[in-house]
């Protein structure tokens, strides 16, 4: 960095975790409302209120298989005397023609079927001798299987008061109501209500899409032969689930070699499909830095030091016509991971325009003692949380090539700039990754 980026001073500081991110997330802005098709937006924000066009339900319709009768005809009736009435017509959900129920007349009607005119309440099949005097288990099974169209009685054995067993029209929400309104993120139920409300497509902010690029010469992709001093890429893959994890639609680019060439052509490319573009490695002061020396170069990437560990590294800037914003995280695979966390999660929720886009953090009683945590730095380790005892147990140590204890984490744990050590015992707060 030099004054011509005017950023010399930017250089020697060294920023906080809330300073870093709260500068990343200024220059975040949520991204465009599309159209989608409802279960594509799962996970969403919704941007427009929903008002029903139908009512629900949209016809008074039976909550039961009975059948439907007036309420005069059945008054009545009793387990000892029951009333005999004339069965005009069977009713299904989905039937459109629909048999007038006069005086001393019933319908059979199944469940969701569309109560029909002159009937005022539906007596549950289990009230019933089941129809043409058989018993009511076996008489159902039989009509299911060769509906009857009218003949034949059934007899009542209880009386029902009106409206018993209909489930009225709009007695879910009527026609002109709001249904859901802008800012909810869409879950399952919403999605089910959309639908039922008959839309095939809602507006909401779409997810990001997020490319994943690892650097590195010593890279190699799962699956082939490791040469001397080689080792898998195994950032590009932990960062594109947590990508996917964190609501993005990601796409894994393998590793590219350290050589500014390659990696300048390649962000090329894949700016063309990225709202956020995430590499991780050559950020330190190594003599193969590649991503700080091309970036850092082009003056749109500002790469500093923070007060944390691990992750002390950090570049952010936004490139290309239309100015991506890019993160580049450090190469050791925890502090690319804890920096995902940290940093580019929040950025994924912003782009969403979802209301939390930190995490939360929580307090617990830490299991075992902490000690030398460095004086100065917020140091997050790798714990396994246990919320229902509300405690964390430290897992492996403090350095940032322990890939094997971060899959058996749960949580980072937060050691404040100011703590070096925490008893046994002590409180600390935690980060669940959950
Ligand atoms: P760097 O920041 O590029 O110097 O990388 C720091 C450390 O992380 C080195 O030991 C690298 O070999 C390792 N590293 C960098 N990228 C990856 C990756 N994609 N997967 C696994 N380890 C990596
Ligand atoms: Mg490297």
């Amino acid at each position: 960095m030099n004054d011509a980026t005017g950023r010399t001073d930017h250089q020697d500081r060294v920023w906080s975790v809330a300073e870093h991110l709260d500068d990343v997330l200024s220059a975040i802005v949520p991204l465009e409302p599309i159209e989608l098709p409802v279960l594509d937006a799962q996970g969403c924000v919704l941007v427009e209120d929903v008002t029903v066009a139908v009512a629900l339900p949209p016809f008074d319709n039976s909550s039961m298989d009975g059948y439907a009768v007036r309420v005069a005809d059945v008054a009545a009736a009793t387990e000892g005397s029951p009333i005999a009435l004339t069965v005009v017509g069977d009713v299904a959900a989905g039937s459109g023609e629909l048999p007038e129920v006069g005086p001393g007349q019933a319908a059979r009607i199944m469940t969701g079927a569309p109560v029909p005119p002159g009937a005022e309440a539906v007596v549950p099949v289990e009230w019933t001798d089941g129809g043409t005097g058989r018993g009511p288990a076996a008489t159902m099974r039989a009509h299911s299987a060769a509906p009857q169209d009218s003949g034949g009685e059934v007899r009542i054995h209880r009386p029902a008061a009106a409206g018993a067993h209909i489930r009225g029209r709009g007695s879910d929400v009527r026609e002109g109501e709001p249904a859901l309104a802008a800012g909810t993120v869409l879950g399952p139920s919403q999605i089910g209500l959309l639908a039922a409300l008959g839309r095939g497509t809602v507006r909401v902010r779409p997810r990001p899409r997020v490319v994943v690029m690892s650097t590195g010469s010593e890279l190699v992709q799962p699956g082939e032969a490791l040469g001397p001093g080689r080792i898998y890429d195994s950032n590009s893959f932990q960062l594109t689930a947590a990508a996917r994890a964190a609501g993005a639609v990601a796409y894994r680019v393998g590793a590219v070699a350290d050589d500014a060439e390659t990696l300048r052509a390649t962000l090329e490319d894949q700016l063309a499909r990225a709202d956020v573009l995430v590499t991780s490695g050559g950020v330190s002061v190594g003599a193969y830095d590649v991503v700080k020396e091309t970036l850092a170069a082009e003056g749109q990437v500002e790469f500093r030091k923070l007060a944390m560990q691990p992750g002390k590294p950090q570049g952010f800037g936004r490139i290309g016509p239309d100015r991506t914003p890019l993160l580049a995280l450090p190469g050791n695979p925890v502090s690319s991971y804890v920096s995902f966390e940290l940093f580019v999660r929040p950025v994924i929720r912003a782009l969403m325009g979802l209301p939390d886009v930190r995490r939360p953090a929580t307090p617990a009683r830490c299991t075992d003692a902490i000690a030398s945590s460095p004086k100065g730095k917020r140091q997050f380790l790798r714990g396994a949380h246990d919320p229902a005892a509300g405690t964390v147990t430290p897992v492996g140590g403090a350095g940032s090539h322990l890939i094997k204890a971060m899959a058996h984490a749960n949580a980072l744990i937060v050691v404040p700039e100011d703590t070096t050590d925490v008893p046994a015992g002590g409180t600390v707060d935690v980060i669940p990754l959950g």
